[in-house]
């Protein structure tokens, strides 16, 4: 199992169907409860990929943070790593810091990926990857040192992220 957790609109669905693009038999379908949910919100896509979706918006961090690690813990046996996606756009917001402590609480290995690289100019793409490598190497212990940039309209990156999921996981079925 590989998890993407991040905040909502950050691009997880986009990435997990791009990521899938080439493999058509996999139905990918994120169900979303519309509107104002405050909770963090899990769903299996297929067997092996779970989502996270984190609300930013009136985020109630003691309560979700207990879901999250009964489920992390369940899952933990076979929870090969956890992919925390970034929005290129804005960068690390709040949210994501909460994520990011949660990780490195609970020593998961886990990966940033910059989502939606396209819609950012390449000096304002190399102004976040160094500020988040910066931060990746004085602040965190568990992440992974490489950060993954994909778009999922461009398919920039996807090819990469695919290879090093199928390299942790042993295969992308
Ligand atoms: P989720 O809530 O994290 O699952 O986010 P979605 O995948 O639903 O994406 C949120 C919005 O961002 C949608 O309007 C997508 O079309 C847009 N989006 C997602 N990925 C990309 C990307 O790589 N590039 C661009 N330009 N837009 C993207």
């Amino acid at each position: 199992i590989v998890c993407f957790i991040g905040r909502s609109n950050v691009g997880k669905s986009s990435l997990i169907k791009a990521l899938f693009s080439l493999a058509p038999e996999v139905e990918v379908r994120i169900s979303k409860t519309p509107g104002h949910t405050k909770k963090m919100n899990f769903f299996k896509v297929g067997k092996h990929f779970t989502v996270v979706d984190m609300p930013g918006y009136g985020f109630r961090a003691p309560e979700d943070f207990a879901d999250m690690v009964e489920t992390y813990l369940k899952e933990r046996s076979n929870l090969r790593r956890t992919f925390l996606l970034v929005d290129s756009v804005v960068g690390i917001q709040k949210t994501d810091n909460i994520a990011i402590e949660m990780c490195e609480e609970f020593a998961l290995p886990y990966v940033i990926v910059l989502t939606k690289i396209d819609k950012s100019s390449k000096g304002h793409l190399l102004k976040q990857v160094l500020e988040i490598q910066k931060f990746v190497s004085t602040k965190t212990q568990g992440c992974f040192p490489q950060l993954f940039a994909v778009s999922a309209v461009t398919f920039s990156g996807i090819h990469l992220l695919r290879c090093f999921i199928a390299n942790v996981t042993g295969n992308l079925d």
